[in-house]
């Protein structure tokens, strides 16, 4: 890095010489299809009610992000698209800077208050952690470890279509870890909740960050043992056993580990 400060600084520490990924409602600020604002190109906005937090580094310089108000962005000629539509129209490589940017804001706004006392935290000094002055207590940006599942039936996927309004894809299964289980132990859970079969042969294959806005994603492969496929009905739709060269809208590998995972099994089977 080449501040000397800690992870969170006010307007009129930027130097100019910084990336910024700028925020507004929760959106990201586009000037054309670029995503980086040299924060030379800021100085002309009033920002002294804004505090920027370093998310990393980018071409050896620091990325900050900021969250613009609605009278900054009538300042500028900008393209609103939300991390999402990011991340489904650049993929997974160009997505990691906003990715980063978006959990950490998300984080600093949802931790502006001690959750043991009610009182206002303040910035570490050095480390990226907000703090209670009263409670001593560090808040550090939350990470919700989730997993999800391809289970295999022979040259069998199972995929499921979520019940969200409008969800098209059939995809992996997938959940929160609960207190005091394993990974493995959250993939047989999860899947047993929610289409009711036994699986057998859970192993470990890769991660994901999804900062939507604060999940990793670990991604396992496990095969059938035993059951019928019974949808609960509440997250899950529909769920079927699919051969390989015949299945349904699913995620594509370049944007999810639920597309990876469904890639892989293909380049095996
Ligand atoms: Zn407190």
């Amino acid at each position: 890095m080449n501040r000397k400060k800690g992870y969170f600084f006010r307007h009129d520490e930027l130097t100019g010489n910084e990336h910024v990924v700028l925020f507004h409602d929760g959106s990201v600020l586009l000037q054309g299809d670029r995503y980086l604002w040299p924060a030379v190109t800021l100085q002309e906005l009033e920002l002294q009610d804004c505090h920027s937090l370093l998310i990393g580094s980018f071409e050896n310089r620091d990325c900050v992000a900021l969250t613009l108000s609605d009278e900054h962005l009538s300042c500028l000629d900008v393209v609103k698209q939300t991390p999402r539509q990011l991340l489904l129209s650049r993929g997974l490589h160009d997505f990691t800077l906003v990715g980063q940017a978006n959990q950490l804001l998300n984080w600093q706004l949802s931790h502006r208050f001690c959750g043991h006392c009610g009182g206002r935290t303040s910035p570490h000094d050095h480390e990226r952690s907000l703090v209670c002055p009263a409670c001593k207590l560090h808040f550090y940006p939350r990470i919700n470890p989730c997993v999800i599942v391809l289970v295999s039936r022979g040259r069998q996927l199972l995929l499921a279509r979520h019940n969200k309004a409008g969800s098209s894809y059939f995809s992996c299964l997938a959940g929160f870890m609960e207190a005091g289980e394993t990974p493995e132990e959250t993939v047989a859970r999860e899947v047993r909740e929610e289409v009711g079969i036994e699986i057998d042969n859970i192993r470990y294959v890769k991660s994901q960050s999804w900062p939507f806005p604060s999940q990793l994603m670990l991604g396992f492969f496990a095969e059938y043992k035993s059951g019928e496929i019974q949808v609960d009905g509440h997250e899950i739709a529909e769920a079927h056993w699919y051969e390989p060269d015949q299945l349904p809208l699913s995620p594509a590998a370049g944007i999810s580990v639920a597309g990876q995972l469904i890639e892989l099994f293909l380049q095996r089977s």
